[in-house]
Protein backbone atom coordinates (compact mmCIF):
# COMPACT_ATOMS: atom_id res chain seq x y z
CA UNK A 1 0.00 0.00 0.00
CA UNK A 2 1.66 3.75 -1.15
CA UNK A 3 2.15 6.05 1.36
CA UNK A 4 -0.89 8.15 -0.04
CA UNK A 5 -3.51 5.56 0.19
CA UNK A 6 -2.53 4.37 3.79
CA UNK A 7 -2.97 8.49 4.49
CA UNK A 8 -6.06 8.66 3.03
CA UNK A 9 -7.96 5.24 4.57
CA UNK A 10 -6.33 6.72 8.19
CA UNK A 11 -8.51 10.33 7.18
CA UNK A 12 -11.63 8.03 5.88
CA UNK A 13 -11.69 5.62 8.92
CA UNK A 14 -10.87 8.67 11.56
CA UNK A 15 -13.52 11.06 10.25
CA UNK A 16 -16.67 11.93 12.22
CA UNK A 17 -18.68 10.73 9.34
CA UNK A 18 -18.65 8.53 7.02
CA UNK A 19 -18.91 10.04 3.36
CA UNK A 20 -21.44 6.64 2.61
CA UNK A 21 -23.38 7.24 5.73
CA UNK A 22 -23.69 11.12 4.89
CA UNK A 23 -25.11 9.79 1.24
CA UNK A 24 -27.20 7.21 3.22
CA UNK A 25 -28.80 10.16 5.67
CA UNK A 26 -29.29 12.55 2.94
CA UNK A 27 -31.42 9.95 0.99
CA UNK A 28 -33.06 8.82 3.66
CA UNK A 29 -34.35 12.09 4.72
CA UNK A 30 -35.26 12.99 1.10
CA UNK A 31 -37.36 10.09 0.90
CA UNK A 32 -39.62 10.58 3.89
CA UNK A 33 -42.44 11.66 3.71
CA UNK A 34 -43.42 15.41 4.63
CA UNK A 35 -45.16 14.84 7.39
CA UNK A 36 -42.42 12.87 9.66
CA UNK A 37 -39.71 15.31 8.54
CA UNK A 38 -39.95 16.67 12.19
CA UNK A 39 -37.39 18.65 14.34
CA UNK A 40 -37.63 15.07 16.67
CA UNK A 41 -37.20 12.90 13.67
CA UNK A 42 -34.15 10.79 13.85
CA UNK A 43 -34.11 9.04 10.30
CA UNK A 44 -32.07 10.64 7.86
CA UNK A 45 -30.57 12.71 10.71
CA UNK A 46 -28.77 10.24 12.61
CA UNK A 47 -29.90 6.85 11.83
CA UNK A 48 -31.53 5.13 8.12
CA UNK A 49 -33.28 2.45 10.53
CA UNK A 50 -33.13 -0.86 11.94
CA UNK A 51 -33.03 -4.48 9.85
CA UNK A 52 -34.06 -7.79 9.85
CA UNK A 53 -33.33 -10.67 8.13
CA UNK A 54 -36.75 -12.85 6.09
CA UNK A 55 -37.24 -15.92 3.95
CA UNK A 56 -33.91 -17.93 5.57
CA UNK A 57 -35.25 -20.13 8.47
CA UNK A 58 -39.14 -19.17 9.12
CA UNK A 59 -40.37 -21.96 11.16
CA UNK A 60 -40.32 -21.93 14.95
CA UNK A 61 -41.22 -24.49 17.75
CA UNK A 62 -43.45 -22.65 19.89
CA UNK A 63 -47.01 -21.66 18.90
CA UNK A 64 -47.85 -17.82 19.96
CA UNK A 65 -51.30 -15.79 19.41
CA UNK A 66 -50.83 -13.93 17.25
CA UNK A 67 -47.70 -15.47 15.40
CA UNK A 68 -46.13 -12.80 12.50
CA UNK A 69 -45.21 -16.11 10.64
CA UNK A 70 -47.36 -17.53 8.01
CA UNK A 71 -49.52 -20.36 7.97
CA UNK A 72 -46.75 -22.31 5.60
CA UNK A 73 -43.58 -21.63 8.11
CA UNK A 74 -43.37 -24.38 9.77
CA UNK A 75 -43.53 -26.51 6.59
CA UNK A 76 -40.13 -25.31 5.88
CA UNK A 77 -36.80 -26.98 7.00
CA UNK A 78 -34.39 -25.30 8.81
CA UNK A 79 -31.21 -25.20 6.45
CA UNK A 80 -27.57 -23.19 8.18
CA UNK A 81 -25.99 -23.26 4.75
CA UNK A 82 -29.33 -21.44 2.89
CA UNK A 83 -29.46 -19.11 6.20
CA UNK A 84 -25.81 -17.68 5.77
CA UNK A 85 -25.78 -17.40 1.86
CA UNK A 86 -29.09 -15.78 2.07
CA UNK A 87 -28.73 -13.71 4.70
CA UNK A 88 -25.05 -12.57 3.61
CA UNK A 89 -26.67 -11.19 0.12
CA UNK A 90 -29.57 -9.38 2.22
CA UNK A 91 -27.07 -7.88 4.30
CA UNK A 92 -25.03 -6.77 1.10
CA UNK A 93 -27.64 -5.04 -0.35
CA UNK A 94 -28.43 -3.16 3.38
CA UNK A 95 -24.60 -1.84 3.01
CA UNK A 96 -25.08 -1.01 -0.40
CA UNK A 97 -28.11 1.27 -0.21
CA UNK A 98 -28.22 2.20 3.49
CA UNK A 99 -24.56 2.51 4.21
CA UNK A 100 -21.57 1.14 6.56
CA UNK A 101 -23.49 0.82 9.86
CA UNK A 102 -26.91 -0.17 11.05
CA UNK A 103 -28.72 -2.41 13.89
CA UNK A 104 -30.15 -5.77 12.06
CA UNK A 105 -32.28 -8.30 13.45
CA UNK A 106 -31.53 -11.56 12.96
CA UNK A 107 -35.00 -12.69 12.25
CA UNK A 108 -37.67 -14.58 10.27
CA UNK A 109 -38.07 -17.53 12.31
CA UNK A 110 -36.81 -18.97 15.47
CA UNK A 111 -33.35 -18.20 15.90
CA UNK A 112 -32.26 -20.93 18.62
CA UNK A 113 -33.65 -23.43 15.51
CA UNK A 114 -30.63 -22.74 13.40
CA UNK A 115 -27.45 -25.04 14.05
CA UNK A 116 -25.13 -23.15 16.36
CA UNK A 117 -22.00 -22.70 13.97
CA UNK A 118 -24.56 -21.39 11.04
CA UNK A 119 -26.26 -19.20 13.54
CA UNK A 120 -22.25 -17.89 14.78
CA UNK A 121 -21.40 -17.93 10.69
CA UNK A 122 -24.21 -15.44 10.16
CA UNK A 123 -23.56 -13.12 13.16
CA UNK A 124 -20.23 -13.19 11.68
CA UNK A 125 -21.70 -12.25 7.77
CA UNK A 126 -23.54 -9.50 9.14
CA UNK A 127 -21.02 -8.05 11.35
CA UNK A 128 -18.12 -7.81 8.33
CA UNK A 129 -20.86 -5.86 6.55
CA UNK A 130 -21.11 -3.06 9.37
CA UNK A 131 -24.67 -4.80 11.01
CA UNK A 132 -25.09 -4.88 14.63
CA UNK A 133 -26.32 -8.04 14.73
CA UNK A 134 -29.34 -8.83 17.40
CA UNK A 135 -30.81 -12.85 17.76
CA UNK A 136 -34.51 -12.76 18.06
CA UNK A 137 -35.75 -15.83 20.20
CA UNK A 138 -37.96 -16.91 22.32
CA UNK A 139 -35.75 -17.61 24.61
CA UNK A 140 -36.41 -21.70 25.22
CA UNK A 141 -32.61 -22.86 24.69
CA UNK A 142 -29.89 -24.39 26.64
CA UNK A 143 -26.72 -22.59 27.91
CA UNK A 144 -24.91 -24.81 25.91
CA UNK A 145 -26.15 -23.77 22.66
CA UNK A 146 -25.38 -20.16 23.67
CA UNK A 147 -21.66 -21.45 24.18
CA UNK A 148 -21.74 -22.95 20.61
CA UNK A 149 -22.80 -20.08 19.26
CA UNK A 150 -20.34 -17.72 20.79
CA UNK A 151 -17.80 -19.91 21.16
CA UNK A 152 -15.19 -20.87 17.67
CA UNK A 153 -14.31 -24.73 17.44
CA UNK A 154 -11.05 -23.52 19.68
CA UNK A 155 -13.10 -22.55 22.30
CA UNK A 156 -12.24 -19.05 21.72
CA UNK A 157 -14.88 -16.28 21.59
CA UNK A 158 -16.02 -15.35 18.28
CA UNK A 159 -17.41 -12.30 19.32
CA UNK A 160 -16.55 -9.19 22.00
CA UNK A 161 -19.90 -8.73 22.16
CA UNK A 162 -23.39 -10.41 21.32
CA UNK A 163 -27.39 -9.02 21.41
CA UNK A 164 -30.15 -11.19 21.71
CA UNK A 165 -33.87 -9.73 22.07
CA UNK A 166 -35.99 -12.66 23.99
CA UNK A 167 -39.57 -12.89 23.73
CA UNK A 168 -41.64 -13.56 26.98
CA UNK A 169 -45.46 -13.13 27.20
CA UNK A 170 -48.10 -15.49 28.37
CA UNK A 171 -49.44 -15.54 24.78
CA UNK A 172 -46.87 -17.81 23.91
CA UNK A 173 -47.50 -21.66 23.77
CA UNK A 174 -44.65 -24.63 24.45
CA UNK A 175 -42.28 -23.37 26.46
CA UNK A 176 -40.57 -26.38 28.79
CA UNK A 177 -41.31 -25.84 32.23
CA UNK A 178 -44.38 -23.37 30.76
CA UNK A 179 -46.18 -24.88 28.20
CA UNK A 180 -49.19 -22.83 28.81
CA UNK A 181 -48.57 -20.05 30.98
CA UNK A 182 -51.77 -18.62 32.62
CA UNK A 183 -50.12 -15.22 33.30
CA UNK A 184 -46.89 -13.05 33.11
CA UNK A 185 -46.19 -13.80 36.64
CA UNK A 186 -45.33 -17.38 35.61
CA UNK A 187 -42.96 -16.43 33.04
CA UNK A 188 -40.71 -14.33 35.46
CA UNK A 189 -38.43 -17.23 36.43
CA UNK A 190 -37.61 -18.05 32.57
CA UNK A 191 -37.28 -14.12 32.02
CA UNK A 192 -34.85 -14.03 34.78
CA UNK A 193 -32.92 -17.44 33.79
CA UNK A 194 -32.39 -16.07 30.44
CA UNK A 195 -30.62 -12.82 31.21
CA UNK A 196 -28.51 -15.09 33.84
CA UNK A 197 -27.15 -16.76 30.99
CA UNK A 198 -25.67 -13.91 29.48
CA UNK A 199 -23.97 -12.92 33.01
CA UNK A 200 -22.30 -16.42 33.18
CA UNK A 201 -21.30 -15.87 29.58
CA UNK A 202 -19.11 -12.93 31.05
CA UNK A 203 -17.99 -14.20 33.70
CA UNK A 204 -16.21 -17.15 31.86
CA UNK A 205 -15.58 -16.04 28.83
CA UNK A 206 -15.67 -12.21 29.23
CA UNK A 207 -18.47 -11.69 26.30
CA UNK A 208 -20.40 -8.88 26.90
CA UNK A 209 -23.81 -8.53 25.73
CA UNK A 210 -26.82 -6.26 24.94
CA UNK A 211 -30.33 -7.64 26.04
CA UNK A 212 -33.38 -6.86 25.16
CA UNK A 213 -36.95 -8.38 26.52
CA UNK A 214 -39.73 -8.51 24.14
CA UNK A 215 -44.00 -8.70 25.08
CA UNK A 216 -46.43 -9.18 22.24
CA UNK A 217 -50.02 -7.33 24.16
CA UNK A 218 -53.14 -8.00 23.83
CA UNK A 219 -56.13 -7.36 25.41
CA UNK A 220 -55.50 -10.54 27.31
CA UNK A 221 -52.29 -9.39 29.24
CA UNK A 222 -52.48 -6.02 29.03
CA UNK A 223 -53.41 -4.95 32.34
CA UNK A 224 -50.23 -7.40 33.30
CA UNK A 225 -47.67 -4.70 31.01
CA UNK A 226 -47.18 -2.82 34.49
CA UNK A 227 -45.64 -5.87 36.69
CA UNK A 228 -43.86 -7.02 33.95
CA UNK A 229 -42.40 -3.60 33.63
CA UNK A 230 -41.64 -3.71 37.61
CA UNK A 231 -39.87 -7.29 37.17
CA UNK A 232 -37.90 -7.24 34.16
CA UNK A 233 -36.48 -3.20 35.37
CA UNK A 234 -34.47 -5.45 38.32
CA UNK A 235 -33.34 -7.82 35.40
CA UNK A 236 -30.07 -7.30 33.49
CA UNK A 237 -32.20 -6.60 30.28
CA UNK A 238 -31.25 -3.28 28.51
CA UNK A 239 -34.54 -2.84 26.19
CA UNK A 240 -37.80 -3.38 27.08
CA UNK A 241 -40.09 -3.44 23.61
CA UNK A 242 -43.72 -4.09 23.64
CA UNK A 243 -46.10 -4.50 20.55
CA UNK A 244 -49.06 -4.28 20.68
CA UNK A 245 -50.66 -7.67 18.37
CA UNK A 246 -51.81 -6.89 14.88
CA UNK A 247 -53.96 -8.87 12.52
CA UNK A 248 -50.89 -10.41 10.57
CA UNK A 249 -49.60 -13.28 9.29
CA UNK A 250 -51.56 -16.81 10.65
CA UNK A 251 -54.57 -16.29 10.62
CA UNK A 252 -55.09 -19.37 12.37
CA UNK A 253 -53.80 -17.71 15.63
CA UNK A 254 -56.17 -14.41 15.33
CA UNK A 255 -58.96 -14.57 18.78
CA UNK A 256 -58.88 -11.35 20.25
CA UNK A 257 -59.49 -7.97 18.89
CA UNK A 258 -56.16 -6.35 18.82
CA UNK A 259 -57.26 -3.26 17.64
CA UNK A 260 -58.03 -2.44 21.43
CA UNK A 261 -54.33 -2.38 22.56
CA UNK A 262 -53.14 1.53 21.45
CA UNK A 263 -49.37 3.09 22.15
CA UNK A 264 -50.87 5.09 24.74
CA UNK A 265 -52.59 1.98 26.50
CA UNK A 266 -49.34 0.39 26.51
CA UNK A 267 -47.23 3.37 27.38
CA UNK A 268 -49.51 4.08 29.88
CA UNK A 269 -48.80 0.25 32.05
CA UNK A 270 -45.41 0.75 31.25
CA UNK A 271 -45.03 4.16 33.53
CA UNK A 272 -47.04 2.29 35.70
CA UNK A 273 -44.47 -0.33 36.14
CA UNK A 274 -41.24 2.15 36.21
CA UNK A 275 -43.59 4.28 38.93
CA UNK A 276 -42.66 7.38 37.30
CA UNK A 277 -43.63 9.32 33.72
CA UNK A 278 -41.10 8.27 30.64
CA UNK A 279 -40.92 11.26 28.25
CA UNK A 280 -40.81 10.27 24.78
CA UNK A 281 -41.28 13.41 22.79
CA UNK A 282 -37.90 14.50 22.06
CA UNK A 283 -36.92 11.91 19.63
CA UNK A 284 -38.76 9.97 17.37
CA UNK A 285 -38.16 7.02 14.60
CA UNK A 286 -40.33 7.02 11.70
CA UNK A 287 -44.57 7.74 12.00
CA UNK A 288 -45.56 8.53 16.02
CA UNK A 289 -48.63 5.92 14.78
CA UNK A 290 -45.79 3.31 14.52
CA UNK A 291 -43.62 3.87 17.12
CA UNK A 292 -42.18 5.59 20.40
CA UNK A 293 -39.37 4.86 22.46
CA UNK A 294 -37.30 6.46 25.28
CA UNK A 295 -33.47 6.60 26.43
CA UNK A 296 -32.41 6.88 29.93
CA UNK A 297 -30.17 5.98 32.34
CA UNK A 298 -31.89 3.97 35.21
CA UNK A 299 -30.53 4.83 38.52
CA UNK A 300 -30.95 2.73 41.75
CA UNK A 301 -34.46 2.25 40.27
CA UNK A 302 -35.14 6.05 38.94
CA UNK A 303 -35.21 6.62 34.95
CA UNK A 304 -33.29 9.31 33.81
CA UNK A 305 -33.98 10.27 30.79
CA UNK A 306 -31.10 11.24 28.40
CA UNK A 307 -33.78 13.72 26.73
CA UNK A 308 -37.09 15.71 27.69
CA UNK A 309 -39.30 17.84 25.21
CA UNK A 310 -40.13 19.66 28.37
CA UNK A 311 -36.78 21.08 29.03
CA UNK A 312 -35.71 23.72 26.03
CA UNK A 313 -31.71 23.25 26.94
CA UNK A 314 -32.11 19.53 25.77
CA UNK A 315 -33.94 20.64 22.47
CA UNK A 316 -31.13 22.70 21.68
CA UNK A 317 -28.33 19.70 23.08
CA UNK A 318 -30.52 17.66 20.70
CA UNK A 319 -30.37 19.78 17.52
CA UNK A 320 -26.87 20.50 17.64
CA UNK A 321 -25.87 17.09 18.66
CA UNK A 322 -28.27 15.82 15.22
CA UNK A 323 -26.43 18.64 13.25
CA UNK A 324 -23.09 18.05 14.02
CA UNK A 325 -22.48 14.58 14.89
CA UNK A 326 -25.44 12.79 13.45
CA UNK A 327 -24.24 9.32 11.72
CA UNK A 328 -20.75 8.94 13.52
CA UNK A 329 -20.23 5.10 14.22
CA UNK A 330 -19.06 4.39 17.51
CA UNK A 331 -19.55 0.44 17.72
CA UNK A 332 -17.03 -2.27 16.08
CA UNK A 333 -14.15 0.96 15.51
CA UNK A 334 -10.39 0.23 17.25
CA UNK A 335 -10.25 2.06 20.32
CA UNK A 336 -7.18 4.28 18.27
CA UNK A 337 -9.63 5.16 15.47
CA UNK A 338 -12.83 5.56 17.54
CA UNK A 339 -10.77 8.02 19.92
CA UNK A 340 -9.64 10.34 17.07
CA UNK A 341 -12.80 10.53 15.45
CA UNK A 342 -14.15 11.80 18.77
CA UNK A 343 -11.62 14.13 19.32
CA UNK A 344 -12.02 15.65 15.19
CA UNK A 345 -15.58 15.60 15.85
CA UNK A 346 -15.27 18.17 19.27
CA UNK A 347 -12.49 19.98 17.86
CA UNK A 348 -14.69 20.91 14.63
CA UNK A 349 -17.62 22.27 16.86
CA UNK A 350 -15.62 23.18 20.47
CA UNK A 351 -18.52 25.43 21.11
CA UNK A 352 -20.96 22.32 21.28
CA UNK A 353 -19.36 21.70 24.67
CA UNK A 354 -21.12 23.75 27.09
CA UNK A 355 -24.75 22.70 26.11
CA UNK A 356 -23.10 19.04 26.11
CA UNK A 357 -21.45 19.60 29.09
CA UNK A 358 -25.10 20.64 30.55
CA UNK A 359 -27.08 18.36 29.15
CA UNK A 360 -24.74 15.69 31.27
CA UNK A 361 -25.57 17.67 34.18
CA UNK A 362 -29.31 17.54 33.78
CA UNK A 363 -29.31 13.94 33.45
CA UNK A 364 -27.37 13.32 37.10
CA UNK A 365 -30.02 15.52 38.59
CA UNK A 366 -32.88 13.74 37.12
CA UNK A 367 -31.19 10.70 38.80
CA UNK A 368 -30.81 12.33 41.85
CA UNK A 369 -27.59 13.96 41.75
CA UNK A 370 -23.58 13.31 40.86
CA UNK A 371 -23.59 11.41 44.37
CA UNK A 372 -26.79 9.54 44.52
CA UNK A 373 -25.38 8.52 40.97
CA UNK A 374 -22.20 7.19 42.69
CA UNK A 375 -23.33 5.66 45.26
CA UNK A 376 -25.50 3.51 43.09
CA UNK A 377 -23.08 2.75 40.28
CA UNK A 378 -20.52 1.57 43.53
CA UNK A 379 -23.81 -1.28 44.27
CA UNK A 380 -24.00 -2.06 40.19
CA UNK A 381 -27.25 -0.04 40.38
CA UNK A 382 -26.53 2.50 37.11
CA UNK A 383 -27.77 0.92 33.89
CA UNK A 384 -28.54 2.69 30.17
CA UNK A 385 -32.48 1.56 29.61
CA UNK A 386 -34.55 1.74 26.48
CA UNK A 387 -38.34 1.78 26.91
CA UNK A 388 -39.59 0.83 23.19
CA UNK A 389 -42.77 0.11 21.83
CA UNK A 390 -43.64 -0.89 17.90
CA UNK A 391 -47.41 -0.66 16.74
CA UNK A 392 -47.11 -3.41 13.57
CA UNK A 393 -50.10 -2.98 11.28
CA UNK A 394 -52.43 -5.18 10.15
CA UNK A 395 -52.31 -7.21 6.62
CA UNK A 396 -55.57 -5.64 5.76
CA UNK A 397 -54.57 -2.36 4.91
CA UNK A 398 -50.96 -3.52 4.48
CA UNK A 399 -51.61 -4.93 1.41
CA UNK A 400 -54.04 -2.52 -0.65
CA UNK A 401 -51.78 0.57 0.68
CA UNK A 402 -48.52 -0.91 -0.72
CA UNK A 403 -50.54 -2.11 -4.16
CA UNK A 404 -51.04 1.27 -4.76
CA UNK A 405 -47.83 2.66 -3.26
CA UNK A 406 -46.08 0.58 -6.10
CA UNK A 407 -48.05 2.13 -8.90
CA UNK A 408 -47.30 5.36 -7.50
CA UNK A 409 -50.89 6.29 -6.53
CA UNK A 410 -52.15 7.94 -2.74
CA UNK A 411 -55.36 6.54 -1.56
CA UNK A 412 -58.42 7.87 -1.66
CA UNK A 413 -59.41 5.42 1.72
CA UNK A 414 -58.19 7.80 4.98
CA UNK A 415 -56.95 4.26 6.55
CA UNK A 416 -55.53 3.01 3.61
CA UNK A 417 -53.75 6.18 3.36
CA UNK A 418 -52.76 6.33 6.91
CA UNK A 419 -51.23 3.33 6.27
CA UNK A 420 -49.01 4.24 2.86
CA UNK A 421 -47.83 7.12 5.14
CA UNK A 422 -46.77 5.29 7.82
CA UNK A 423 -44.81 2.57 5.29
CA UNK A 424 -43.29 5.28 3.82
CA UNK A 425 -41.48 6.59 6.95
CA UNK A 426 -41.03 2.68 8.15
CA UNK A 427 -37.69 2.39 10.34
CA UNK A 428 -37.75 -1.09 9.93
CA UNK A 429 -36.71 -2.80 6.78
CA UNK A 430 -35.76 -5.77 5.23
CA UNK A 431 -33.85 -6.43 1.62
CA UNK A 432 -34.74 -8.34 -1.50
CA UNK A 433 -31.75 -8.92 -3.63
CA UNK A 434 -33.31 -10.72 -6.21
CA UNK A 435 -34.88 -7.42 -6.79
CA UNK A 436 -32.50 -4.39 -5.54
CA UNK A 437 -35.77 -3.62 -3.08
CA UNK A 438 -35.58 -2.98 0.30
CA UNK A 439 -39.33 -2.94 1.91
CA UNK A 440 -41.00 -2.85 5.52
CA UNK A 441 -41.27 -5.49 7.49
CA UNK A 442 -45.18 -4.58 7.49
CA UNK A 443 -45.28 -5.27 3.90
CA UNK A 444 -42.81 -8.44 4.56
CA UNK A 445 -45.24 -9.96 6.41
CA UNK A 446 -48.31 -9.52 4.81
CA UNK A 447 -47.54 -9.42 1.70
CA UNK A 448 -44.54 -11.26 0.96
CA UNK A 449 -43.79 -13.67 3.59
CA UNK A 450 -46.60 -16.11 2.66
CA UNK A 451 -45.05 -15.76 -1.49
CA UNK A 452 -41.93 -16.35 -0.31
CA UNK A 453 -42.87 -19.68 1.92
CA UNK A 454 -43.97 -21.55 -0.69
CA UNK A 455 -40.81 -21.16 -2.79
CA UNK A 456 -38.88 -22.09 -0.10
CA UNK A 457 -41.17 -24.85 1.33
CA UNK A 458 -40.00 -26.41 -2.44
CA UNK A 459 -36.60 -25.55 -1.88
CA UNK A 460 -36.12 -26.56 2.06
CA UNK A 461 -38.72 -29.62 2.15
CA UNK A 462 -39.51 -30.66 5.78
CA UNK A 463 -36.69 -33.61 6.97
CA UNK A 464 -38.49 -36.59 8.69
CA UNK A 465 -41.03 -35.50 11.42
CA UNK A 466 -38.88 -35.71 15.18
CA UNK A 467 -35.63 -35.00 14.02
CA UNK A 468 -33.66 -33.22 16.45
CA UNK A 469 -32.24 -30.25 16.10
CA UNK A 470 -31.75 -28.04 19.72
CA UNK A 471 -33.01 -30.45 22.50
CA UNK A 472 -36.79 -29.86 21.37
CA UNK A 473 -38.14 -32.28 18.80
CA UNK A 474 -39.64 -30.65 15.75
CA UNK A 475 -42.56 -33.35 16.07
CA UNK A 476 -43.79 -31.33 19.15
CA UNK A 477 -43.69 -28.06 17.40
CA UNK A 478 -46.03 -29.38 14.47
CA UNK A 479 -47.93 -31.35 17.11
CA UNK A 480 -48.69 -27.58 18.71
CA UNK A 481 -49.50 -25.62 15.18
CA UNK A 482 -52.01 -28.52 14.33
CA UNK A 483 -53.43 -28.19 18.09
CA UNK A 484 -53.35 -24.05 17.91
CA UNK A 485 -55.43 -24.15 14.44
CA UNK A 486 -57.97 -26.72 15.74
CA UNK A 487 -58.64 -24.95 19.00
CA UNK A 488 -58.44 -21.33 17.40
S1 LIG B 1 -44.44 0.49 8.69
FE1 LIG B 1 -44.69 -1.37 9.93
S2 LIG B 1 -42.59 -2.19 10.13
FE2 LIG B 1 -42.42 -0.05 9.47
S3 LIG B 1 -42.18 1.14 11.33
FE3 LIG B 1 -44.39 1.13 10.83
S4 LIG B 1 -45.21 -0.62 11.95
FE4 LIG B 1 -42.99 -0.87 11.90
Amino acid sequence: MSIATALRDFELQTRPIHPDTRRALDKRWADLPEHAKTPEQLLGKCAVGCEGTHGVFPKCNLTCSPCYHSADANKVRIDGDHTVTEVTKQMGLLRQIRGPRAHAQLIGGEVSLLPAKAHRETLLAMRAVGREPMSMTHGDFDYEYLLDVVLDETGKPAFKKVSFAAHFDSLMRGRRGAVRPKSEAELTPFREEFAEMFATLKKEHKVDSYLAHNMTVTPTNLDEVEQVTRDVLEMNYDMMSFQPAAFIGDDRRWKENFEEVTIDAVWERIEAGAGQKLPHKAVQFGDPRCNRHTVGVLVDGRFASVLDADEPKDIAARDRFLKHYGGMIFGDIPTWALTIKVMRAVLSHPQDIPPMVGLVNRILKRGGGLRAVIRAARRGKVSFKTFVVHNFMDAEQVKPAWQLMQQGVVADDPKIKETQERLGSCMYAMAHPETGEIVPACVQHSVLDPIENIGLRKLLPLEPKGERTTGITNGRADDLVAEGASRW
